[in-house]
This record gives structure tokens, sequence and C-alpha cells, in this order.
């Protein structure tokens, strides 16, 4: 609405700020935390313990306001990948992954990327701007709120329960536990504040209560920026995109590594601190005949052997505007057993998603103002 002020997006210290602008006792701002992002409540007249004179002063100045949601693609295997069209008409991406024992969530940081990894959509796409807290946090409360009622512990899910002792569970042990990546459109780690805002609201217990180990940022290793996230005080889970085994092909790959070197990352990675027995994921995208090779596999287990990583090997997502092609699953199995061999913890990917666009910015692409086809998505 013109000239209405978000309250969505704003941490404790902004909602004081705002209560305070209204006269109101600090206390407000508390009760206004929990009913934004624990409860996802979006209408100021349902925040009954606000007081009826406060509420409608919050209506005439205030608003709660997640982004559009401008498209939704859903997939047999229930995937579902989410168009945001932001108020200044960019695009970005979020993905709603259910699985057997938990829910996974997807986020962007950025709208578009400015680091041109040769292999990714979003860079080949180029970078718009840096998301703001309401734009990143919108996407987590939509994609909860939206999530398949098949995600919630139902009659059959928990029959040892009576409806009445389900009711009376705390929301988190009613559901199957939200984990939250930070690995959609962007670089997180260039749009830092921001960020760190959205990431210290999702795992604030009074917030979303999504738990530090069930949050995955990745980045490719800004060290300066990677530092700063080592010194705060509760920490997302680290994943470094690493995508090559040597300097020379990662530069070819990743225009960053001129700037932040792999052994430099590497380094820094090992100091993030992580509960004991806890460990860095490093993930790699296996191109066709360019990183996927049984060298390649033996040159990354030297140089991850021994230390506190997992390798995440994730099979290219063939896209038409992608000059890689997919591994064979060969390959990929050669590589995995190189790797798990030299005792380095890995996993493969399994793709989700492959029946509608899979790989992250296709979706952007296709459904951006000038995008590929220009046709957009049925939005419900
Ligand atoms: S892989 Fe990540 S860092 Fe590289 S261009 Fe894509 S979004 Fe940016």
């Amino acid at each position: 609405m013109e000239g209405t002020r978000n309250l969505f997006g704003l941490d404790r210290a902004g909602l004081e700020a705002a209560m305070t602008e209204l006269d109101e006792p600090a206390y407000r701002a508390r009760q206004m935390y929990v009913w934004l992002y624990r409860r996802r409540v979006r209408d100021l007249a349902a925040m009954t313990d606000l007081g009826k004179g406060l509420r409608a002063r919050l209506e005439s100045g205030f608003e709660v306001r997640w982004p559009e949601v401008a498209a939704r693609d859903v997939s047999r295997d229930g995937t579902i990948k989410y168009l945001f069209q932001l108020d200044d008409g960019a695009t970005i991406e979020s993905v709603f992954i259910p699985e057997e024992r938990r829910r996974t969530i997807c986020i962007s940081t950025q709208a578009g990327c400015p680091l041109k990894c040769a292999f990714c959509l979003t860079g080949i796409a180029g970078y718009k701007r840096n998301l703001k807290p309401w734009e990143i946090l919108g996407q987590v409360a939509t994609v909860m709120d939206e999530a398949p009622r098949a995600g919630v512990w139902g009659a059959d899910s928990a029959p040892q329960l009576n409806e009445r002792a389900r009711d009376s569970l705390p929301r988190e042990r009613k559901t199957k536990p939200w984990n939250v990546v930070v690995m959609g459109m962007g670089e997180p780690l260039l749009n830092y504040e921001a960020t760190v805002h959205a990431l210290r609201v999702l795992m604030d217990p009074d917030g979303f209560a999504v738990a530090p180990k069930k949050l995955t940022l990745s980045t490719v290793g800004i060290l300066p920026a990677l530092e700063k996230l080592m010194a705060e005080p509760v920490r997302p889970n680290l994943a470094i995109s690493l995508h090559a085994p040597e300097p020379g092909l990662r530069r070819q790959l990743m225009p960053i590594e001129e700037k932040y070197r792999l052994e430099d990352v590497i380094a820094a990675a090992q100091r993030y601190p992580i509960p004991r027995g806890g460990r860095v994921t490093y993930e790699y995208v296996l191109l066709k005949g360019v990183n996927d090779s049984t060298t390649h596999a033996r040159q990354l287990a030297r140089r991850l052997r021994g230390s506190r990583a997992k390798v995440n090997l994730i099979p290219l997502n063939a896209a038409s505007e992608i000059p890689f092609e997919a591994p064979t699953v060969e390959a990929v199995d050669a590589f995995a057993g190189i790797l798990a061999a030299a005792h380095v913890t890995v996993s493969v990917r399994r793709p989700r998603g492959q029946d509608i666009l899979a790989a992250c910015g296709q979706l952007h692409l296709r459904d951006a103002p000038g995008g590929a086809s220009g046709s957009r998505a049925s939005a419900q």
C-alpha cells in the first residue's frame, strides 16, 4: 500500500523503534515479533493481544507484506519451485523440497548473481540487486505457509496421539522439521547484513525457530565476510561451493577464484566453528568431461582427506542455456567411490523436480520480463 511501512522483516530492534514512535512500550515489539515470525500472521487486525487502539493506529500507517508469488511449478515428486516478483520487477526463485523425514526450503539472497560461475544459469543471467531482509524472510514465510498438509503430522502420521493431544503440542513438534538452505540465487556473503539479519530471525526461538543445525549457508568463500560470520554468536552450517579440485580449473569455472583462492577458502572453512563431530560441506557440481574424471576425484580426495569435510556431488541439471553436459552415472559412481575409499564422506544429490525447470535460475529466465519465452506460468 502506498505510504505504509512494512513491519515484516524488522528485527527486534526495528520493531522496538517502530513502537517507540507510536509511544508504545517495548513489550509490544516482542508481541509483534511473535505474530510476524512465529505465527506468521499478516492481518494486523488478527493480532488480538495488541489492543484495539494500537491495532487501529498500526493499520493506518503500517502493513505486513511478503513478496508476491508470480509462478509456482509443481513437480511429480512434490518439489515446488516458486518465482517471486519483487516491487521493482526483479524476480527470484525459491524451492520447496519435501522428503521422507524433513522438509527443505532453498532461498535466494540476491536478484541474480554478479559472480558468473560458468555452469550457473543465475550467473549467466546477470545481476540486479541485493535482497532486503523482508524479501529473504518472505520466501521462507510463503513456503512454510503453503507447505502441503502432508508435511504436517496428521491422524495417520501421529496415530498414537488423539486430536486434542496433537493440538497441544508446540508447533515445531507437530510438523516434520524444516531445513532452510541459503543456496538459491546469489552469493549470500555479498549481501552480508541483510542475510545475517534474516538468519537471526530464522534461528530465533521466538521467530521462525529453525534450529541452527537445520540451516545451511552456501558460499563461494567471500573471505572477509566469512570471517565475520565466524564471529556471529549463532551461526548456520557452512557449505562451500568448490566445483574444482585445483585453482586452475576453478578459475575457469568460477571467476571469483582470482580474488579468493581455493587454498585460502578451504583453510578458512576448516576454521569455521561447528559443533564437535560436525563437518563443512563442499559442493561439487559434476560437469561431463570437465571436472568429473578419476584424476579430479583423486586430487579432491588428497585436498580434503583428514579434514572435517563432506563432499556433496551434484550432477549438473543440464539446460540449453548452460554450455556443459550432465556426467554419466558411471562417472558419478567412480568419483564418489574414490572419495569414499579415501575416507572422505561423500553424498550424491538426488535429482529433484526434474519434470519442472530444475536448474537454479531457469524459472527466472523463462518468466522474467524479457525472459526466454516471455510466458508466465499460472500463479495459483
Ligand atoms: S553458482 Fe552461486 S555464486 Fe556462482 S553464479 Fe551461481 S548463484 Fe552466483
